[in-house]
C-alpha cells in the first residue's frame, strides 16, 4: 500500500490545476490517470477572463495567451442578421475570450504540475474509493495489476462518468439533451481562420473556433441529424451538408481529419464533498458546450479547493474551511448549467421561436444592463462567494479582486506564491500579522490604485476578498486579528488561552 497526502483521480485540466495548487504549498500529491498517453484531444477552446486572471495569479496566463487568439466579441449570425456580444472587459487585464486548444492548456498545466513535483501516474484507473474518518482508500487498476493506495484526501477530477462520484454514492441529477452534437476538424476554402464564427440556422447552429494552424473545429447542433445513432460514422459529406444548410451558404469544406457524434448532458453532483472526498470539474457538473464554461468552471473549482485542502493538510484550516467548498462552488456550477441550458434552448428552439430569435436577441443585447450581465456571467467576472459572517460583512467580502497596482508590481503577481495577501493603502499604519509567513504576505497599494478599494483587505489565495475594512476601522487591531485567525489559522507564535 502506498500513502500520499492527496490522491487526485484524473489528469484533465481540473486535476492538473488542482495538483499544481497542492504541490505549490508543499502537499504530497499523486495524480492517477487512466489514459496511458498525454491527451491531444481538444474539446475546449474558449478560456474566459476570470480563468485567465486566476492563471495570472500563478504566472500562467501570459504563456497561454501567446499560444492563442484573442476574440473581443461573440457574433452569432442568424441567416443574414447578426448580433454582437462584446467581450472587451474593461475591468480585466484580459479583455477578450482566448481561443486556444484544450490540449495546449493541458500541456501547460502538466508542465507546471511536474515542475512542482507532482507525480502523474498514467495508465492507472481508480476503480473504487472508500472513506473512513482518518483517510481514504482507493483501489487502482494498472498495467501491473490492482493495488490499494491510502490518502488523506481524494479528489475526483475524473470527468463526467466519475468513478469517484459513483463509489461515494453521490447523485448526479439532471438530464440528457435530445440533440446530439456533430464535432469535426475541417479545412475550409472559405475560411476566416482567425475568427470564431457562429451561424444560427432554422434547424440548429454551428460554432467554429480556429485551431490557429489553418484548421477549424466545427461544433454542429443539427435537429435534422439528432436521431442518427451515436455510433454511426460521421463522414465529410454529412458534416458539409449540415454546415452549409445551417450557415445558409457553401463554406467550402475541403478536408476533414477527425469527427465524432457527442451527446451532451445537463447534470450536477448533489454534493461536492463527502467527508474526505471531493468532486471537481466535469465530475461535479456537465452541461452544453455553448458558452464555453466547462473547463473554465473546472479550473476555477481547483483554484477554490487547492488552498483549502492544503490548509487542512498543514493543520491550520478552520473546521468550516473545507465545508465552504460546496456552498461556494455548487451555486457557480448550477449557474453554468442554467446559462448553457438557456443558450442551448435558444439555439435549437422550435419553429415559432426560431423566427423571432434574431429580433429578441438583438433587442435584449441592445439593453446595456442585459448585455453587460451576460458578458460578465460568461466571462466569470461576476462570480462572488457568500461572506462568512453575513451580519457583519463589509460590502467587498466574497467579491472578486481585480488586479491593482501595488507599491511594487501588481496584486495578481503578489498572489503567485499562493498565499493570502493582506493589502493596505499606503497611508495606513502597518498591521501586526503574527508569525504566519508560510501562508500570508503583505503588500501596499500604489497611489494610482482605484480609490474605491477598501483601506485594508485580506485577499484569499484564489483572488477573492476574505475580509475588508474602511478608513474608520482600519486601525482596529482586534478586527484584523480576528479576521486573520478566522481565515489563516493561529499564528506560529500563538499561545492558546486556557
Ligand atoms: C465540444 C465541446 C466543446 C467544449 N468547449 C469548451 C470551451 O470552449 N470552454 C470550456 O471551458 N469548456 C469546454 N468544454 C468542456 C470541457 O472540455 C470540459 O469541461 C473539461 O475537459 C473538463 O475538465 P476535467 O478535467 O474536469 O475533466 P476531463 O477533461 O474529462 O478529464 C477527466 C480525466 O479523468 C480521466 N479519468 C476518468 N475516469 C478515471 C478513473 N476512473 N481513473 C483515473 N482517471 C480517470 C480521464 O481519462 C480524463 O483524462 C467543451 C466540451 C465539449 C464536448
Amino acid at each position: 500500500m502506498t500513502d500520499t497526502q492527496v490522491l487526485v483521480a484524473g489528469a484533465g485540466p481540473t486535476g492538473l490545476m488542482l495538483a499544481a495548487e497542492l504541490a505549490l504549498r508543499g502537499v504530497a500529491c499523486r495524480v492517477v490517470e487512466q489514459r496511458a498517453q498525454e491527451s491531444n484531444l481538444t474539446r475546449a477552446f474558449g478560456v474566459h477572463a476570470r480563468t485567465l486572471e486566476q492563471l495570472d495569479m500563478r504566472g500562467l496566463a501570459d504563456p497561454l495567451v501567446t499560444q492563442g487568439i484573442q476574440v473581443a466579441e461573440i457574433r452569432p449570425t442568424f441567416g443574414r442578421a447578426s448580433v454582437r456580444l462584446p467581450m472587451r472587459h474593461p475591468e480585466s487585464r484580459f479583455p477578450y475570450v482566448l481561443i486556444v486548444a484544450q490540449a495546449r492548456t493541458e500541456a501547460m498545466l502538466t508542465e507546471r504540475a511536474r515542475a512542482l513535483g507532482v507525480e502523474i501516474v498514467r495508465g492507472a484507473k481508480v476503480v473504487d474509493v472508500r472513506e473512513d474518518g482518518d483517510g481514504v482508500e482507493a483501489t487502482i487498476e494498472g498495467a501491473d495489476g490492482t493495488r490499494t493506495e491510502r490518502a488523506g484526501y481524494v479528489v475526483g477530477c475524473d470527468g463526467a462518468h466519475s468513478q469517484v462520484r459513483r463509489s461515494m454514492g453521490v447523485g448526479f441529477s439532471g438530464s440528457t439533451y435530445a440533440t446530439h452534437i456533430l464535432l469535426a476538424d475541417l479545412r475550409l476554402a472559405d475560411a476566416d481562420v482567425m475568427a470564431v464564427r457562429t451561424f444560427v440556422g432554422r434547424d440548429g447552429m454551428v460554432l467554429m473556433p480556429p485551431f490557429g494552424d489553418g484548421w477549424v473545429r466545427a461544433v454542429i447542433w443539427d435537429r435534422r441529424r439528432q436521431d442518427v445513432p451515436l455510433d454511426e460514422p460521421l463522414g465529410i459529406e454529412e458534416v458539409a451538408a449540415s454546415l452549409n444548410r445551417l450557415a445558409g451558404h457553401d463554406l467550402g469544406v475541403r478536408e476533414m481529419r477527425w469527427s465524432t457524434r457527442f451527446r451532451s448532458e445537463r447534470r450536477q453532483a448533489d454534493a461536492y464533498r463527502k467527508g474526505r472526498v471531493f468532486l471537481a470539474g466535469d465530475a461535479a457538473h456537465v452541461h452544453s458546450p455553448l458558452g464555453a464554461l466547462g473547463m473554465n468552471t473546472g479550473i476555477q473549482d481547483a483554484m477554490n479547493l487547492g488552498w483549502k485542502i492544503a490548509a487542512a493538510v498543514h493543520g491550520w484550516a478552520a473546521p468550516w474551511l473545507l465545508d465552504s467548498y460546496h456552498p461556494e462552488r455548487h451555486p457557480v456550477g448550477a449557474a453554468a448549467l442554467r446559462l448553457t441550458d438557456l443558450l442551448q434552448r435558444i439555439s435549437v428552439a422550435p419553429a415559432p421561436i426560431r423566427a423571432i430569435r434574431p429580433f429578441l436577441a438583438r433587442g435584449a443585447l441592445a439593453i446595456p444592463a442585459i448585455s453587460d450581465t451576460l458578458r460578465r456571467r460568461v466571462a466569470g467576472l461576476s462570480i462572488a462567494y457568500p461572506p462568512q459572517d453575513p451580519g457583519h460583512a463589509h460590502a467587498w467580502e466574497g467579491r472578486r479582486v481585480a488586479d491593482a497596482p501595488l507599491s511594487t508590481g501588481r496584486l495578481y503577481e503578489a498572489l503567485r506564491p499562493g498565499r493570502f495577501l493582506l493589502v493596505q493603502r499606503g497611508d495606513t499604519k502597518p498591521l501586526d500579522t503574527g508569525d504566519r509567513a508560510d501562508r500570508l504576505d503583505t503588500a501596499r497599494l500604489a497611489e494610482t490604485a482605484d480609490s474605491a478599494i477598501p483601506a485594508v483587505m485580506l485577499v484569499r489565495p484564489d483572488g477573492y476578498v476574505a475580509w475588508a475594512a474602511d478608513e474608520g476601522t482600519k486601525d482596529h487591531p482586534d478586527e484584523v486579528r480576528t479576521a486573520l485567525s478566522r481565515w489563516c489559522g493561529p499564528a506560529h507564535n500563538h499561545t492558546p488561552t486556557t
